[in-house]
């Protein structure tokens, strides 16, 4: 089968690498690709905004599955356009993408199938937004309601800086992102991420893990797209992971299901782990990124075979996923600057030489300029190691990014530093 993969970023690096070593996999296409990518994948210049190019591609090349990485393209609708043309899909349409797209949707949702999840109110003005705040009180969270590339969410813990988030929402600062905004109850405990696959009725648990997304040692500093993770996260236990599937997941794809727009693909939850059990902060549509990276460093199964079944609504009818009784751990190399705006064009060398079966390095943010490759965007590298435990699979990290030689990067040196803890104590 010749398989599609829409997306540019270390999770797309590390969904090819891993469904190249698939033999249902005969070529694997990718758009726009990286210098990574393309040692798995024919990299090609495809616009996954322009779903006539994209429908054309797939005709032309006998495309038997695309997978959708990121999830613009998926709240923008492609994956109905795709099926509308009876090509295999792995990722919802745009109606359930909605659960990413809109936060205001995902609430009301909750709500709906009594959901365990923070209290809110949605508000679509600035006076309502205010009013809003002083019932809740601080410290409240407050939310644009669209995409808004992880800058929409302010965690208030005084109202001067609610009132300020607020302000700046209705300002137009994410243009039709903020045209509504969700308030919302604080909620305290640990945060993790937890993963599901479903074709719409079939829900299988994939995996779980936690990741950093402070750009700053000690979770200080700006947020990020993620400084690094690890996989699996403990702190969800096996009863956690259960008390997740029959109290959030199954009721999701099942309303969902119930709606008219039933779910296919990844379902990637942000929890917190509260006094009172998992609590949903947010849906993601996609795989995670750099969490991908190390769930599926771990994984035994033909990736291709999951979300092939997946996309043909056939998720029963194949093994669940199988994953290694190992840790993976990924520590992401930015270039300075990121979160800002990231010097480009800085050389890396030696990635080959800390390459081993244990070691992988994921490419993000980098570009080929003749010979040498570069950095050509915020984050750049995902140097992924496993393990026995954390502190084995983050050692092993570490020495390989050591290894590689990025004078305009840096990286943060304290991935999976919660579970470092617990484990020596
Ligand atoms: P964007 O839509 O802008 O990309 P996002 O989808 O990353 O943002 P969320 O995941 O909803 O936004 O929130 C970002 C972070 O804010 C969470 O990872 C969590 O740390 C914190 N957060 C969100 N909601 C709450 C809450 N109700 N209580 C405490 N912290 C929260």
């Amino acid at each position: 089968m010749n398989i599609l993969l829409l997306g540019s970023g270390g999770r797309e690096h590390a969904l090819a690498w891993k469904m190249a070593q698939s033999p249902l996999c005969d070529t694997l296409y990718a758009a726009p690709g990286n210098p990574g990518i393309a040692d798995h994948a024919t990299c090609t210049a495809l616009d996954a905004a322009d779903h006539a190019a994209v429908l054309a591609f797939c005709e032309d090349k006998r495309i038997g599955l695309v997978v959708i990485g990121p999830e613009a393209p998926l709240v923008d609708g492609l994956a109905d356009s795709l099926r509308a043309q009876g090509v295999p899909v792995f990722g919802p349409n745009k109606g359930a993408a909605q659960l990413e797209g809109s936060k205001g949707f995902t609430k009301d949702l909750c709500a709906r199938a009594n959901i365990p999840t923070g209290g809110y109110e949605r508000v679509t003005n600035e006076a309502d937004a205010l009013a809003a705040l002083a019932r809740f009180g601080a410290p409240v969270v407050v939310k644009a309601d669209g995409l808004a590339a992880g800058k929409g969410v302010t965690v208030a813990m005084t109202m001067a800086e609610a009132e300020l988030a607020v302000h700046e929402i209705f300002s137009g600062r994410f243009g039709e992102a903020g045209a509504e905004a969700v308030i919302e109850e604080f909620l305290e405990g640990e945060e993790a991420s937890f993963f599901a696959l479903t074709d719409g009725s079939t829900i299988v648990p994939f995996a779980s893990a936690q990741d950093h997304k402070r750009v700053g040692d000690g979770d200080t500093g700006p947020n990020t797209g993620g400084m690094g993770a690890y996989s699996p996260a403990r702190v969800l236990t096996p009863e956690l992971t259960g008390e997740t599937m029959t109290r959030i997941i199954a009721p999701t794809v099942r309303a969902l299901a119930d709606g008219g727009t039933p779910y296919n693909g990844v379902l990637f939850l942000g929890l917190m782990l509260t006094a009172k059990g998992p609590q949903l902060i947010e849906y993601n549509c996609r795989f995670g990124d750099p969490e991908c990276q190390v769930m599926l460093m771990r994984l035994e199964s033909d990736l291709v075979e999951l979300l092939h079944a997946c996309a043909e609504n056939r998720l029963g009818s194949v093994p669940a996923p199988r994953f290694r009784d190992a840790t993976a751990l990924t520590v992401v190399m930015a270039a300075n600057g990121y979160p800002g705006t990231p010097e480009q064009g800085g050389a890396i060398t030696g990635i080959a030489a800390v390459e081993s079966d244990a070691v992988k390095v994921f490419h993000a943010g980098t570009a080929r300029e003749g010979e040498t490759l570069v950095a050509s965007g915020g984050r750049v590298l995902n140097v992924t190691a496993t393990g026995t435990s954390v502190s084995e699979a983050q050692a092993r990290a570490y020495t390989a990014l050591d290894a590689i030689d990025f004078p305009t990067g840096f990286a943060r040196r304290d991935i999976g530093w919660r579970e470092v803890a617990r484990e020596k104590s």
